[in-house]
């Protein structure tokens, strides 16, 4: 049994078989063979080695011709190892005594191999990228070039992976997979965002769990507490099925508060939405008791499909969305394209730093076509029920006048053309950069609402990277730095009447409940599983004890105290917050 400890994203504890993922998404199989088929497995691992030697050799002399001899050397250790009988025995008992398939005897060998490595002084742990290198070049020639596809798992898996791309995140098999854990990620990387929003239970930010885990092994992910238990004993299997069925009990209880109002107990109604990646969630919001959608990410249009959505595709998917939310407000954000979604993959160079890129709201004003495509379906849709449009990423008055412009522009051209469509609809930006938190009296003129985006509110105002596990420790909204932004845009709302909402997952965490309502908002949108506790919370409290936390924790010069305040006074408060 072995405990890894991580960053807990998507709470829920499961206990399930390990489907496990490479780094360059190949799943490992855990298939057994049996003692004759045991042969074949080894004259499949001596043809790979083969093919793989002669990719290196290949590779070796590409290089020697562009780059010189010196940095093709570097593939004389891929071939020594290759050729390394210790390595290659190794390899052959795991395929004999364990009766496993070639691949999962490959892929236990370089486990340990690379753990090895990292164990080693430094010149010698760096060489770790390069077992990687090579243990994917086996498999690939071992598997073929067939890559794992998510969307059809034949039975219940708790994933591991080094990372997800957006585009596998987007086409999970729900029914599936009941369980997430990543190497890489942060608090909220796009892995953390969605299983967050489709309930499943999620730890990132592992470093190298899937180092550490056999395929078919059995694994505990406690999202809840950010851990994961590797191939567990009885006693620990038993105590945490005891734990999952208290937890079952508690969400129990809280589904009663669906039908109730989120108004605090001094009579105060608070708004709350919650955030949708893909139109059928819009459904799980009303079931969760939210009172609408106040952030649909419509980026994930683009990441769940090979080709470029269709007018009709962006109309039929916000159609569906606006008819499953049945006449409550829904908030359609443009899109958020690029950064680590979906840009970089099809650029033809690579952004250097692509956090501070082409993404968003700028994508969209250099590519007018895809952007006018998507405010048309928009601004169609909108006849079907109440839409807003929302802009990411704003950073200057320029970008959010050229955005509306381009609305005046479909406008038009939907006139012309005879198209029906609604005009009035409500415009909004999102406040996730330090410069429009900093201008947002400038910026209140010329909107009809805020959403304050603290994901990358907190990113861009700390310089930490909200996908970087190596810097998660750093990644807080309880930072005072942050803390004071949110309340400036909070009291030009107020000062300009623009609504303001807030919508990164600090508005589904319980410890920011009672200081987000002390600071004034009052509509907030969240992750739709997050919707009965923190209506609970809601409801536990007044709006006086709310604004009393929240000037006292203004008071702080460090996240450390703000946090351990905040935990400490929601728990006197809601002793069973959490
Ligand atoms: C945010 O940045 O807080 C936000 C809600 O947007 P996203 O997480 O999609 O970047
Ligand atoms: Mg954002």
């Amino acid at each position: 049994m072995e405990i890894k400890k991580g960053i807990g994203v998507s709470p829920g504890v499961v206990i399930c078989r390990a489907f496990v993922l490479d780094t360059e998404e190949f799943p490992i199989p855990e298939r057994h063979v049996d003692a004759a088929a045991a042969k074949g497995e080894l004259e499949r691992l001596r043809q790979a080695v083969v093919d793989s030697k002669r990719d290196v050799v290949l590779l070796r002399d590409r290089m020697a011709d562009q780059i010189g001899d010196e940095t093709a050397a570097i593939f004389d250790f891929h071939l020594r190892m290759l050729d390394d009988k210790v390595m290659l025995r190794r390899v052959r008992d795991v395929v004999r005594d364990q009766g496993v398939t070639a691949e999962h005897a490959v892929a236990t060998v370089f486990r340990d191999y690379a753990k090895e490595y990292l164990n080693m002084p430094q010149f010698w742990a760096e060489r770790v990228k390069d077992v990687h290198d090579i243990q994917k070049r086996l498999l690939r020639n071992l598997i073929g070039q067939s890559r794992a596809t998510l969307d059809h798992l034949d039975r219940d898996v708790a994933l591991l992976a080094h990372d997800l791309t957006p585009s596998q995140t987007a086409s999970l098999d729900r029914s599936h997979v009941l369980g997430l854990a990543t190497d890489a990620g942060g608090r909220t990387s796009h892995t953390a965002i969605v299983a967050h929003a489709l309930g499943i239970p999620a730890v990132v930010g592992l470093k190298d769990v899937t180092l550490s885990v056999q395929p078919g092994q059995t694994v505990i992910i406690d999202g809840n507490r950010g851990v994961v238990v590797i191939d567990p004993d009885e006693a620990t299997i038993a105590e945490h099925r005891h734990y999952v069925r208290r937890l079952a009990e508690m969400e129990r209880q809280l589904v009663a508060l669906r039908d109730l109002p989120a108004v605090t107990r001094d009579g105060h109604e608070i708004t709350l939405m919650g955030n949708i990646e893909f139109p059928q969630e819009a459904a799980t919001v009303l079931e969760k008791g939210g009172a609408g959608i106040g952030l649909y990410r419509t980026e994930y249009l683009y990441l769940g499909s090979e080709s470029e959505p269709t007018e009709q595709q962006h109309y039929d998917a916000y159609c569906q969305a606006i008819a499953l939310a049945a006449g409550r407000p829904v908030v359609i954000r443009t899109l958020d394209l690029g950064a680590d979604k979906y840009t970089q993959d099809r650029a033809l160079v690579p952004e250097r730093n692509p956090m501070l890129g082409l993404r968003s709201i700028r994508y969209c004003l250099r590519n007018i076509p895809l952007f006018k495509t998507q405010i048309r379906a928009v601004l169609r849709a909108a006849l079907t029920g109440p839409v807003s449009l929302l802009f990411p990423l704003i950073t200057n008055l320029m970008e959010l006048r050229q955005a509306k412009m381009i609305v005046r522009d479909v406008i038009e051209d939907l006139e012309e053309e005879g198209v029906e469509f609604m005009a009035d609809v409500p415009i909004g930006m999102m406040v996730e950069v330090p410069s429009a938190a900093l201008m947002c009296d400038a910026f209140a003129r010329e909107v009809d609402f805020f959403s304050i985006g603290t994901n990358d509110l907190v990113q861009y105002t700390l310089a930490v990277d909200r996908g970087n596990e190596r810097v998660a420790s750093l990644y807080t909204a309880a930072h005072p730095a942050v803390l004071r932004l949110i309340k400036d845009v909070v009291r030009a709302g107020q000062r300009h009447d623009v609504s303001v909402s807030l919508c990164g997952e600090i508005a589904s965490d319980p410890e920011f409940t009672l200081l987000l309502l002390g600071l004034g908002l009052r509509v907030f949108s969240i992750a739709p599983p997050a919707i009965p506790e923190i209506k609970r919370i809601i409801r536990s409290v007044t709006l006086e004890q709310a604004m009393l936390i929240a000037r006292k924790a203004m008071t702080f010069d460090s996240d450390k105290q703000v946090t351990s305040y905040l935990r400490d006074q929601t728990r006197r408060l809601v002793p069973d917050a959490f």
